[in-house]
């Protein structure tokens, strides 16, 4: 088995050590090995990013173009391979894999217009004889730092913006997904990227994540992970005047009124908290149900849940495939048992040892908490797991009001067939996304994402708006 290495100034390069790539659904599979790089070849590869940017800088919106357009067109081509590695790594069902590899390839089709389009607005100026023009221009050498969850759309959605308008990138993803990221870097060195304009350096967060914060030569860095990382990569960052753009956690709720169409509300819910074993950030994990309807809801919900197969991601017929790895599988137990231990009332949530073939893996029952109340630990803290809690509240009202009542603010929904309260929940839910009659989790690619409070700081990811972050705005006065 060959060894994977990191692309540093366009040269594939050894590590320090190397990283056991292994399988949740099978632990006994062996993906691949991978380096895993040093401090000091964090920094060769920041140096060389540092080298790259004045001509990549410079490059033709045509050039641009053709390399985004080629690599979305190889991730197409290579949709089955690379969707089989993603499932194979991180443990989301194939069709989810395939889902994710074709927005990774759409998000570089998206950029790759962009390139074309970068825009700018001329006015006149407040002075006699004189033109304003305002541009955007790259900013310079980005870090790009990726969690496991997404281990392909994630880094496409970072990678795809930075180099669009024309910044070069240093992207360490995430230790425990390395096969997908080494795949999208060796597309990407393979379009025809100029050496040292993107560079990949696997391995921890606290060696090589870290230069990417300290590094001066690093104009700004894009971070999606937990919070606690989140508030250690804005502190250093923005200690040093370096741009920062975070996406952390998220504690989504979903709100159910007695008006809701019973089969929407259970399919969003059941999608939302447990679909990618509820490692995503925009999962719903609150569900708050007035009480007309939730003696009907709950019930639904458990029936549903029994009919959801865990099993091998890969396998045909999967509907939920396994946690990522033992860490994520023990924080999600320790919930469960805090719950419990909180007087909520557990529906299924067991750890099963292997799969229905015998093989191991890090399996878990979904689970639904009933009873609970708003003070409980896991109706507060982000569990990133398929656990959901109910609430049960009299109105709409008091439904909004626990709804916001979070320090997060991703995403945020509710299922209803009135047009008042759909139209007032857009409004006054306190997100950055709000989701009528669908799940929290599941977005496009060509508009905004992000969102308030805790769950995000600094400007918006994806679509137009990515520009805010990959750019700096030049206005520049011409007497004629
Ligand atoms: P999770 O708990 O989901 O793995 P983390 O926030 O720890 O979330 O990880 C998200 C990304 O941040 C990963 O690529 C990880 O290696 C990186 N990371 C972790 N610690 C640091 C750090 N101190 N500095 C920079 N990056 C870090």
């Amino acid at each position: 088995m060959t060894m994977k290495q990191n692309l540093i100034g366009g040269q594939w390069t050894e590590g320090v050590r190397t990283y056991q790539n292994t399988n949740p659904s099978d632990t006994r599979d062996v993906i691949g090995d991978y380096a895993v790089a040093s401090r000091e070849q964090a920094l060769e590869a920041v140096a060389a990013a540092h080298a790259a940017f004045p001509a990549w800088s410079l490059s033709t919106p045509q050039q641009r173009f053709d390399i985004l357009d080629a690599v979305g067109n190889e991730i197409i081509t290579r949709k089955a391979e690379l969707s089989d590695l993603l499932a194979r790594e991180e443990g989301k069902t194939l069709p989810e894999a395939i889902g994710e590899v074709g927005r990774a390839a759409a998000i570089f089709k998206f950029f790759a217009g962009e390139a074309l389009r970068p825009g700018g607005e001329v006015l006149p100026s407040v002075r006699p004889g004189v033109g304003v023009e305002i541009t955007r221009e790259p900013l310079g050498v980005i870090g790009l730092i990726t969690p496991w969850n997404f281990p392909i759309a994630i880094p496409a959605w970072k990678i795809a913006p930075a180099l669009a308008y024309g910044n070069t990138v240093v992207f360490k993803p995430a230790e425990v997904v390395p096969g997908s990221a080494w795949a999208l870097a060796d597309i990407l060195h393979r379009a025809g990227l100029p050496a040292g304009a993107f560079n990949l350096v696997m391995g921890r967060g606290s060696e090589v994540g870290a230069v990417l914060l300290e590094d001066e030569r690093i104009a700004g860095v894009s971070f999606t992970g937990s919070v606690g990382t989140g508030q250690r990569v804005a502190a250093a960052c923005v200690g040093r005047g370096a741009k920062v753009q975070l996406e952390m956690g998220g504690k989504n709720p979903f709100v159910v009124l007695d008006d809701a169409d019973l089969n929407v509300a259970v399919g969003a819910a059941i999608n939302s908290g447990f679909f990618s074993t509820g490692q995503r950030c925009t999962a719903s994990s609150r569900v708050i149900v007035t009480e007309g309807i939730h003696d009907r809801f709950v019930a639904a919900m458990i029936e549903k849940m029994k009919t959801l197969k865990v099993d091998d991601a890969r396998k045909a017929g999967t509907d939920i495939g396994p946690v990522v790895d033992d860490r994520q599988l023990a924080q999600d137990l320790e919930y469960i048992a805090i719950g419990q231990k909180e007087g909520a009332k557990l529906h299924g949530g067991e750890a099963l040892a292997t799969n229905a073939d015998g093989a191991p893996g890090f399996y878990l029952r979904p689970a639904l908490f009933t009873e609970t109340t708003p003070e409980m630990r896991i109706n507060r803290e982000e569990i990133f797991g398929p656990v959901v809690s109910i609430q049960r509240v009299k109105g709409y009202d008091e439904a909004l009001a626990l709804a916001n009542d979070t320090p997060f603010g991703l995403a945020s929904g509710i299922a209803t067939t009135s047009l008042k309260h759909a139209t007032h929940f857009k409004r006054h839910a306190q997100a950055g996304m709000v989701m009528v009659n669908l799940p929290t989790a599941g977005v496009d690619y060509h508009v905004p994402f992000g969102g308030r409070k805790g769950s995000s700081y600094g400007s918006r990811e994806q679509g137009r708006y990515a520009a805010e972050f990959y750019t700096t705005v030049k206005t520049a006065y011409i007497q004629t």
